[in-house]
């Protein structure tokens, strides 16, 4: 799960993360209100969007940045009348953009230099790791690309906690002054505290700032959770933006059903992660492209295949159902009538091809053929793949 930048920094005040004083409006209207909350001077004007790169981005009516200096507290306003409700693009937003729905104002910072810092979990040896680097304001990736030696990275091991050397290492290799370390240390240590309490998956402060005065400052703030630790934290999912989710993602998460979607035309349904992803590699592999990941976990019921096979017929983009189905825990007969009822309540005009296998799997092949449905049923994954790639070319 996302959040916004103001309420990730919301969060880091909380925990005692410096960043600049700010407030937020959701309309026109509450511009004034919001900019009284500020000192008079140079002001930041910053569109609420769940995606990076808003600085650089172009709003679709050509008003370019969705990140704004502004010297005087007026000049943010009429800024902010640009951008509110405007639909902004950035390279993480893909061509469509988002729509601008909140602005942050916030107090614009004197900017010694700008830094790299974040946390995230390191898949690799499965431990939370800090990122820091002196290349801030830039995209990392191409940094690590380019320049791999300006990041340097320390792994915490959760048993020992985040040391002291460690921090200090972090702070050596950012070249700081005697100031600016101890405010960074400070800062680090808090951040980690943030990261490791709220079962964040990663925290990213791209720019950290120095000051001339020697402060530390995060200026930007893109979080976001584990959503299976999510059940034990209330205030957080508090914080969730349903207008920043796609609306079959919200669908699916409501049923409990493990749904991403895709850019493909080839809807899969599947029971188990590891099974989901060989399915859209088959698919892939013949030639075709899937329009989802779907996973309907392994003990789904009747009324979740269903809600999922209802959610796959909600997306326009889809020409063509794979349903694949091994039953370890799973019966069958359970997806077959599932598929049988969705199809009976909704209807079916697109291609749909299933393939069944394992616990029960001669009542679910019989409930499919006696529905008097017109399903393809696929012998083998491969088979499955090749007839409903072929049905949807
Ligand atoms: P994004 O990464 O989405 O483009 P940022 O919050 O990083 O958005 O803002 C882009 C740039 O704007 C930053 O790299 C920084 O140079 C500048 N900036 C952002 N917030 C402030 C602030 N409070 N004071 C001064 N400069 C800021
Ligand atoms: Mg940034």
């Amino acid at each position: 799960m996302n959040i916004h930048e103001y309420q990730a920094k919301a969060l880091f005040e909380k925990y005692g993360v410096p960043v600049p004083a700010g407030t937020t409006a959701k309309s026109a209207a509450e511009f004034d209100t919001a900019l009284a909350e500020l000192p008079e001077g140079p002001t930041m004007v910053k569109s609420q969007i769940h995606a990076g790169g808003r600085g650089k981005g172009t709003f679709v009516d050509g008003y370019k940045g969705g990140v704004k200096f502004c010297p005087t507290k007026a000049e943010a306003k009429e800024v902010a009348g640009k951008m509110i409700d405007n639909t902004l693009v950035t390279i993480q937003t893909g061509p469509a953009g988002r729509k601008v729905q909140t602005i942050y104002f916030t107090v614009a910072s004197d900017i010694k230099k700008e830094y790299y810092l974040a946390v995230l979990l390191d898949r690799a040896t499965s431990y939370p790791v800090i990122v820091a680097s002196t290349e801030g304001g830039m995209d990392i990736e191409t940094v690590a690309h380019e320049t791999p030696e300006k990041i340097t990275k320390v792994f915490v091991d959760p048993a020992y906690g985040l040391a002291d050397y460690q921090i200090r290492e972090l702070i050596f290799s950012l070249g700081l002054d005697k100031t600016e370390s101890k405010n960074a240390y400070k800062l680090i240590k808090k951040l980690y505290d943030c990261f490791w309490e709220t079962d964040a998956a990663m925290i990213e402060v791209n720019p950290l700032i120095t000051t001339p005065t020697g402060d530390v400052l995060a200026l930007d703030a893109k979080v976001s959770f584990d959503s299976n630790a999510l059940y034990r934290h209330p205030d957080i999912v508090a914080l969730r933006d349903l207008n920043e989710e796609d609306s079959k993602e919200i669908e699916a998460s409501k049923h409990d059903l493990a749904y991403i979607a895709l850019d493909g035309n080839i809807a899969c349904l599947v029971n188990g992660a590891g099974l989901a992803m060989s399915t859209m590699d088959i698919i892939k592999h013949f030639g075709g492209s899937p329009a989802n990941f779907l996973d309907v976990g392994g003990g789904a019921t009747k009324e979740k295949v269903i809600a999922a096979f209802k959610i796959i017929l909600g997306d326009a983009n889809v020409k063509g159902i794979l349903v694949n189905i091994f039953g370890g825990i799973m019966d069958c007969n359970v997806i077959a009538e599932g598929i049988v009822d969705a199809v009976k309540e909704v209807g079916l005009e697109l291609p749909l091809v299933v393939r069944l296998e394992g616990n029960n799997v001669v009542a679910g092949k019989k409930t499919l053929a006696d529905s008097g449905l017109p399903i393809v049923s696929g012998t083998s994954m491969a088979d499955a793949a090749q007839k409903i790639v072929n049905l949807v070319a």
